[in-house]
Formats: C-alpha cells, structure tokens, sequence
C-alpha cells in the first residue's frame, strides 16, 4: 500500500512541477492508475473512478493533459484502444508492456528502442519525436 500512495504523491508532485492545478478529479484518476497492475483504456480508468463528477470527457482531457506531461504514458491495445499507466515525468522508468491478449495481464518491459529510433527520425530532419510500442502474445496461464 505504501507503494500506491507514493506513486500518487510523487504523480501530484509532477503536477504541481508542471504548473497543473490539483484538483479532486486528478487526483482521483491518479489514483487509479497507481492500482492498476495493467496499462488501463481511459474506460476503464472511468469505471473505477469513486467519485461521480468526473465523466468521461474529463477522464479523457486529463490523461491526454498528463501524457503531454510526461506525468502518465501512453499506449495502444491491438485493436486501437488507448492505454495509460503512471509514468515518472523525467523519463527514468520509462518502459513498454507485453500484455497477454487473452486475459489481458501485462509484463513490464524495459527494453525501448526510442534513442536509436530518434537517431533516425533526426536523419529525416524530424524533431520531437514520440513513440508507442507494445508487444502482444498468450500468457503461460492461457497458452
Ligand atoms: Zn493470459
Ligand atoms: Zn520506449
């Protein structure tokens, strides 16, 4: 548990860092995410949000505000959905998922290939690069 809430505090942290004003509803998001064990759609997220005056539309808003951020990151499920989990704001912990795609149980990944694919983004004069990667297959449970 401990674990949970200091991913909630240093997450407000960031906010705070990046000039966000804190509010119930970004936190109570923040809050989500720090449970969940899997990257999660801003649906689902939405679903375990205790807090009833936080719709959709504002779920959405605010993940898309804290991925530009740097504060939660984002990727896709196979068949499009966008995901989110906490990141760590100064790219340290950055990292990928292998999700299983029966049950949907993740595995963290640490390899990322994002230096030497700004290498090449660089060599066609395109700045800013971001990237999404994640990688599918059938869990030892459900193979
Ligand atoms: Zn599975
Ligand atoms: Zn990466």
């Amino acid at each position: 548990m401990g674990d949970i809430s200091e991913k909630v505090e240093s997450a407000i942290k960031l906010l705070r860092k990046e000039g966000l004003r804190i509010t119930e509803q970004r936190k109570a998001i923040l809050n989500v995410l720090a449970h969940a064990d899997t990257p999660l759609s801003a649906e689902e997220n939405h679903v375990n949000l205790t807090t009833e005056q936080c719709d959709l539309v504002t779920v959405y808003r605010c993940l898309e505000q804290f991925v530009k951020k740097g504060i939660v990151e984002m990727g896709v499920r196979e068949n499009g959905t966008k995901v989110y989990w906490l990141g760590h704001g100064d790219g340290t912990g950055h990292h990928h998922h292998l999700t299983c795609r029966k049950c949907g149980r993740a595995e963290r990944v640490d390899l990322c290939v994002g230096s030497e694919l700004e290498k090449i983004a660089h060599g066609y004069g395109y700045t800013k690069i971001t990237h999404v990667m994640e990688a599918f297959g059938l869990c030892p449970i459900c193979r």
